[in-house]
């Protein structure tokens, strides 16, 4: 078994009287355990600059094993003669665990034969210490492959500029993907599979053709919701993200910008580590109360449809909403969404009662209500938010309309401001 890795060789006698023992970088290499005939055996390396391979003796020549980070691919082994560690970052954990192993069997002179087949001392080929392949990155059609296959241990790949249509599966199961931009294609829409991908944190679909994001993404359960921190989706013909995009709890940096949104989603606010936003650009004409609960480095909204002839209502007035008992309607319709209990079924629940209990607010508490609620406008300085934001207009404007439901007398105490009142 040849293991292949990243190996520094350090001097450790070098290295404890304070000095740089190695080069300070680490060569992809293929490490292994090889038998000279008269059976003794070696602990060999070679590089793309030694692929004859360099060997040390094992038997009773192992001074200590560091094996505290084996789980993520990193140990060292220090040996006596001569007076070097081997540090070997970036390995297999399961074959580096077996090498290990093996080594400490020959150390103290048993047999590994039942462990592990030893290699010949031949020297490595080219294709066993050529470094492992993180990047890719394509920008003309004729340079993306179609009858091979991306290697497997991409973390990074860019497909810019090359006609794509879709998201192929092979893109998908690439597993160790932590960076995908595919900007400046003809992308229309994003498979669910998507959310399966469980390293990627980094989405740029920038410059394509979408004109939704699918729900399914914003599930909780995605494991995209769970890594995802940076996402661009600017410059496409998307006019509405779904209620529950404010599910990806790892989001710092969100670009919405040119595209067709009339409004944002209504729990945008549970995006608690978002710090970076853009939505400029956009047809939008008011905020979602949620919006103020942010708090951001950097926003722009520049170029939207805000209008600063919402006024804020008698809000005293339109409270008495509230004196009153909730309607019976009110009050089951209230359940039934709070509860989650499932309606959504033809044959058992007629078509209008459907249509009514989809038609829910939500009130900044998270509750739904139907008819016994307030909505208004209120004017918010976004500079309260923001550390540095774009203005709004030409003008110079910083202040928005934020649109706010409000469900009951308790909410309307918790949440608006007695500033807002009066
Ligand atoms: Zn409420």
């Amino acid at each position: 078994m040849r293991l292949k890795c990243q190996l520094e060789i350090v001097n450790h006698n070098v290295a404890s009287q304070g000095l740089r023992g190695g080069s300070g970088k680490a060569a992809q290499a293929t490490l292994f355990l090889a038998r000279k005939p008269g059976d003794v055996i070696f602990l060999m390396y070679c590089t793309a600059k030694n692929k004859q391979g360099i060997k040390y003796k094992v038997h009773k020549n192992v001074k200590q094993i560091f094996g505290k980070c084996v789980s993520e691919g990193k140990a060292t082994i220090r040996l006596c003669e001569p007076t070097v560690d081997l540090c070997v970052k970036k390995a297999n954990p399961v074959d580096l665990k077996r090498i290990l192993n093996c080594i400490k069997l020959a150390h103290n002179g048993e047999s590994i034969s039942g462990q592990m087949i030893l290699s010949s001392m031949a020297p490595a080929t080219s294709k066993q210490v050529e470094k492992v392949k993180t990047k890719l990155m394509i920008t003309e059609r004729k340079n993306y492959p179609v009858s091979t296959s991306f290697p497997s241990t991409l973390e990074r790949l860019s497909v810019n500029g090359c006609q794509l249509m879709r998201i192929e599966g092979r893109i998908i199961k690439l597993k160790y993907l932590t960076s995908l931009n595919l900007s400046n294609n003809k992308i229309k829409t994003l498979p669910e599979q998507l959310g399966s991908m469980a390293c990627l944190h980094e989405l740029d679909i920038s410059e394509n053709e979408l004109t939704c994001f699918p729900k399914e993404l914003c599930n909780p359960e995605s494991q995209l919701c769970k890594t995802m921190t940076c996402l661009n989706l600017s410059k496409n013909q998307i006019e509405l993200l779904p209620e529950n995009f404010g599910e990806f709890s790892q989001l710092w940096s969100l670009n919405l910008s040119h595209n067709r949104l009339k409004i944002l989603p209504k729990q945008i606010g549970n995006l608690k580590k978002l710090t970076k936003f853009n939505a400029s650009n956009n047809n939008l004409k008011f905020l979602p109360f949620s919006f103020t609960s942010l708090s951001l480095e950097n926003l722009d909204l520049f170029m939207n449809q805000f209008t600063s002839e919402m006024l804020l209502p008698n809000l005293s007035e339109k409270r008495k909403i509230f004196n009153k008992p909730l309607a019976l309607l009110e009050l089951s319709a209230r359940t039934i969404r709070q509860n989650k209990i499932f309606y959504d079924n033809y044959e058992y629940v007629p078509f209008i009662l459907i249509k009514y209990l989809d038609k829910g607010k939500v009130c900044q508490c998270g509750g739904y209500c139907f008819i016994q609620f307030i909505q208004f406008f209120a004017h918010v300085n976004l500079q309260s938010i923001t550390q540095s934001m774009c203005s709004l207009d030409a003008s110079g404007r910083t202040t928005a309309p934020v649109q706010a439901v409000i469900c009951s007398n308790k909410c309307f105490f918790k949440y608006v401001s007695k500033d807002l009142i009066l």
